[in-house]
């Protein structure tokens, strides 16, 4: 943590140059998403981008991204608002959550939205009967190993109960596809393949029992800049295109792909100020820095210490020592870093602004909405 490290925007670093908003607040940079749906679109030519809006559903992002042309993975009925709002078409909307009230798939076909993912035949039943005509995407359970945010469990079926609901969905007459997420910041660039090789049996299995899927949704997983490296995008590009070829040799009339994380990610900056510089005991070597922007102000990712962001203060380059970095609230469990060896300047001192890399992803909307009296984080967009 002693070299000066870029926030990959010369914009977002003027605006932080430049400005004095009150802080905790994210500045993203709109045009960086867009270079990220372009490097994405170039790395997997073959799939049709669904951005999972739940990474940040601001109406700047989504619009620019309708302009792209970008299709949308929804969670939920202002989800499915918010991109209307933003001028998509409702033909572009995939309503991806498994778990949906009956009456919010009635409003989503009201809205004209057609795909739904399911994973058990309840929820296929709830939406052959709100959605009538409606394209249904049956999720895969997948182990999530290599992630550092997993998704497993939760989520999705088993190979032969996802084969059993494409049959039942078929036998409704509801065209259909298969799904998964490998985890989000996924790591490990074999998932896919692994995943594939699964999907590939189903789709066969399910159309021995009268079934036709004619889509694969690849999910999520694409990485952000964190502390520890992610192979680049060309490298997840390389890996899922030969996994494509190797499994589904003679193509799929559709892919999709559901990026949130790598959109957006590298798109913001968190700049949060020391609020507390502490040593508990003149001995102690190890500081706690206690900022204005914790677990309950967006850095839920903080969790198990499961996403390491990258920190950037005003003493970058300068002697540093083991820190534990904490948020500002009275709840014991508002500490971001305890056991992920985190180093900060000596020389850091209350006041001083500390920046928090690539937050433009799973921050905004996490934040509560007045824990301990403290305002949401507040959003910039340049
Ligand atoms: C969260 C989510 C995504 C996005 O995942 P990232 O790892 O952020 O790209 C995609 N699809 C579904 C169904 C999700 O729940």
């Amino acid at each position: 943590m002693t070299t000066p490290i870029s926030s990959l925007s010369a914009k977002i670093d003027t605006f932080l140059r430049d400005s004095d908003a009150p802080t905790p607040f994210v500045v993203v940079d709109v045009d960086l998403v867009e270079e990220r749906y372009v490097q994405l679109v170039e790395a997997i030519p073959a799939a049709r981008v669904y951005y999972a809006v739940k990474a940040n559903p601001a109406l700047p992002i989504l619009r620019r991204l309708v302009a792209l042309g970008s299709a949308f993975d929804v969670a939920s009925p202002a989800e499915i608002d918010r991109c209307l709002e933003a001028g998509a078409n409702p033909n572009d909307i995939s309503y991806g959550n498994t778990i949906k009230k009956r009456r919010d798939i009635a409003y989503a076909h009201s809205c004209g939205v057609r795909r739904y993912t399911v994973d058990v035949e309840a929820e296929l039943d709830k939406v052959a009967v709100e959605a009538p005509g409606a394209s249904v995407c049956v999720r895969l359970r997948h182990d999530c190993g290599g992630a550092d945010w997993p998704l497993s469990r939760k989520f999705g079926a088993e190979a032969p109960d996802v084969v059993r609901v494409l049959a039942l969905a078929g036998k409704a007459g509801l065209e259909s596809g298969v799904s998964f997420h490998v985890g989000s910041q996924q790591r490990d660039l074999g998932a896919w393949d692994d995943t594939l090789e699964v999907v590939a049996e189903i789709v066969e299995r399910a159309r021995n029992q009268g079934a036709n899927p004619s889509f694969v949704n690849l999910g999520g997983g694409f990485p952000g800049t964190y502390r520890e490296a992610a192979p680049t995008i060309d490298a997840y590009g390389a890996a899922v295109r030969t996994a494509l070829a190797k499994w589904f040799p003679l193509g799929l009339t559709e892919v999709m792909v559901e990026p949130g994380r790598y959109l957006v990610a590298d798109a913001g900056v968190l700049r949060s100020e020391v609020v507390l510089v502490s040593r508990r005991s003149p001995a102690d070597s190890e500081r706690w820095i206690y900022l204005d922007c914790g677990k309950f102000h967006g850095l839920a990712e903080t969790m198990d210490e499961a996403i390491r962001y990258r920190l950037r203060t005003p003493h970058d380059g300068q002697t540093s020592g083991p820190v534990v970095l904490a948020g500002p609230t009275c709840d014991s469990a508002d500490v971001l870093y305890e056991k992920s060896a985190y180093e900060l300047p000596l020389a850091l001192a209350e006041g001083d602004m500390v920046d928090i890399l690539s937050a433009g992803a799973y921050t905004t909307t996490y934040s509560s909405v007045g824990f301990n009296g403290f305002p949401p984080l507040q959003e910039h967009y340049v």
